[in-house]
């Protein structure tokens, strides 16, 4: 006969005096550690879609597409293994956070486990190809402070969000880049073209 041993002994008379280690969940609500890694969302008012997070993200779990001048950022809560990296390496820190959500288990559509925002796109002048969300070229211009002056694009666009300029139209394709052309919100391609050629 093996003999329990010393160890197990005073376990056991802890869990008689403290009770079981265990929760009771789901009879009770189970309160999470504080640093639990549970279900990632995006807070949208604090997320600029420059889609850090899902370059990073090593399942695929968070996914992004440019449509129709928008950029739809995707999380799919079914794929993700909730390893913080999207987190971790957000941009502004707080555009996606894991919560300490973890009750994830439903009977139906798993396509209902996941979340989409979406961002307006800033489009090339020129070429009308999409450059970056609005928010993150706004973003980079608070962050760089004066040296936003430094790029025309951002320059411009930055006076358009403070109301300082009315410069940015609709994109049209011209025939030839000329020397006016320069200060225009442009696409890395055709600014190099814009300033090469005129
Ligand atoms: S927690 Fe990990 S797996 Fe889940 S979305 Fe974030 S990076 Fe992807
Ligand atoms: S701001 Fe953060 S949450 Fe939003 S796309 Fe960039 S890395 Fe992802």
């Amino acid at each position: 006969m093996r003999y329990p041993k010393i160890r197990e002994l005073i376990e056991a008379i802890k869990a008689l005096v403290k009770g079981p280690y265990t929760s009771k969940f789901p009879k009770q609500p189970h309160q999470p550690f504080e640093r639990f890694r549970g279900k990632p969302e995006f807070h949208e008012k604090d997320c600029v879609g420059c889609g850090a997070c899902v370059n990073v993200c090593p399942s695929g779990a968070l996914s992004m597409r440019d449509v129709d001048n928008r950029r739809l950022l995707e999380i799919r809560w079914d794929i993700c293994i909730f390893c913080g990296q999207c987190q971790a390496n957000c941009l502004t820190e707080k555009g996606i956070m894991l919560s300490h959500e973890f009750d994830l288990a439903i009977t139906g559509n798993r396509e209902s486990l996941k979340q989409e925002i979406g961002k307006d796109l800033v489009v090339c002048q020129d070429c009308g190809e999409a450059i970056a969300p609005y928010e993150q070229i706004i973003w980079i211009a608070k962050k760089l402070g004066p040296l936003t002056f430094s790029n025309p694009s951002l320059m411009l666009f930055y006076l358009k969000s403070q109301k300082l300029s009315s410069a940015v139209s609709e994109a049209k394709q011209e025939e030839e880049f000329l020397r006016a052309d320069r200060i225009k919100i442009l696409c890395p391609r055709c600014r190099r073209e814009a300033v090469i050629k005129s």
